[in-house]
């Protein structure tokens, strides 16, 4: 078990050398050499909230935006499976456009090109009833990060919504069945060394089925765009942490730290206790529209197999579910 003082040591230390060391054999003994490919489609950027840091917020009147149709959304799944992928995520802002029969709809379609295909929604909060009827419909996974486990910060930076509804909600796709991912924002305006700590317990304690940890990265068109990006170093010792604090839990390399670290951020992941990375199936011509930050780097299967080999490790395309849910030996 970490204590708050064994993770600020570690995020103080001069190096982490050994820190790295004891992260890599804890994703070697939990999770094995694969690295999983996940397929995603960013399948809308409309967005009804406002958060501060990102630059699909409603208020930013310069981002060109789109919505793929059901049949475009069927389509780059198939593709994505037509890859050999077997987790397609579908991802958008918070977008009501999509009623629950449609989202419903295409995750039933999805289910029937390919019965064996995982499906993880990340699509932001919805009416409690919604997450009940996706489940039904046959999705498995869900993302929401908590994006910050420090409530007041949370409150600050999302106007309009409440750090309580979102960890009930966490809590509630838990109880649904979803294999629950969660994240945390490294480096936000405001954010302490001991509000990062506190991220770490919270995983500790919570062991989720995934955590997406990436830096704070600004974007021109929000209110933080002149505030300084989240550290790599310090991205990568929470990865660790993160790794050893709760060790099944699947960790992507995330396009947040690889926009960062465009020749080695994937790679660096890996190395610091990861072992997904998301390949993107957005069409081409969608893709730079979805700019949560400026200047975001993808991963196609291409980099992806590269990065995997960069930091020695092999790429699996099995579809890779909880570690929670899979039998001790
Ligand atoms: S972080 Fe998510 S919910 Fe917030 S504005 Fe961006 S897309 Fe919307």
């Amino acid at each position: 078990m970490l204590s708050k003082n064994d993770i600020l040591d570690e995020l103080r230390a001069p190096d982490s050398h050994a820190l790295r060391g004891r992260a890599d054999a804890a994703r070697r003994e939990h999770c094995g050499e694969g690295v999983f490919l996940r397929g995603i489609v960013e399948f809308s950027n409309c967005c009804a909230r406002s958060c501060r840091y990102c630059g699909l917020r409603r208020e930013n009147r310069r981002l060109k935006r789109y919505r793929m149709s059901p049949a475009e959304i069927r389509q780059a799944a198939s593709t994505l499976l037509r890859w050999g992928l077997r987790t397609v995520i579908l991802q958008s802002g918070d977008d009501a456009h999509y009623t629950t029969a449609m989202l419903c709809d295409i995750i039933r379609d999805i289910k029937t090109d390919a019965p064996g295909a995982a499906i993880t929604l990340s699509i932001g909060e919805r009416p409690l009833e919604d997450y009940e009827a996706f489940r039904e419909a046959g999705a498995d996974r869900y993302l929401l990060k908590h994006e910050t486990v420090n409530a007041t910060l949370y409150d600050r930076i999302h106007p309009g919504q409440s750090h309580a509804v979102r960890m009930s909600i966490i809590e509630r796709l838990r109880e649904l069945g979803y294999q629950v991912g969660v994240g945390f924002l490294v480096g936000l305006p405001g954010q302490t060394a001991e509000d990062l700590a506190g991220e770490i317990l919270f995983l500790q304690d919570f062991q989720p089925d995934m955590a997406g940890i990436g830096p704070f990265l600004p974007q021109a068109d929000t209110p933080f765009a002149d505030q300084q990006a989240g550290e790599r170093e310090t991205v990568l010792r929470l990865l660790a942490l993160a790794r050893i604090a709760s060790p099944g839990t699947h960790l992507p390399a995330t396009t947040a730290l690889a926009t960062l670290d465009p020749s080695e951020g994937f790679a660096a992941g890996l190395r610091f206790g990861c072992n997904v990375i998301m390949v993107n199936g957005t069409p081409d011509s969608y893709r730079a529209s979805y700019r949560l930050y400026d200047k975001r780097v993808c991963a196609d299967l291409e980099s992806a197999r590269r990065a995997i080999r960069l930091a020695g490790r092999t790429a699996s395309l099995e579809r890779g579910d909880s570690l929670r849910l899979q039998p001790a030996e």
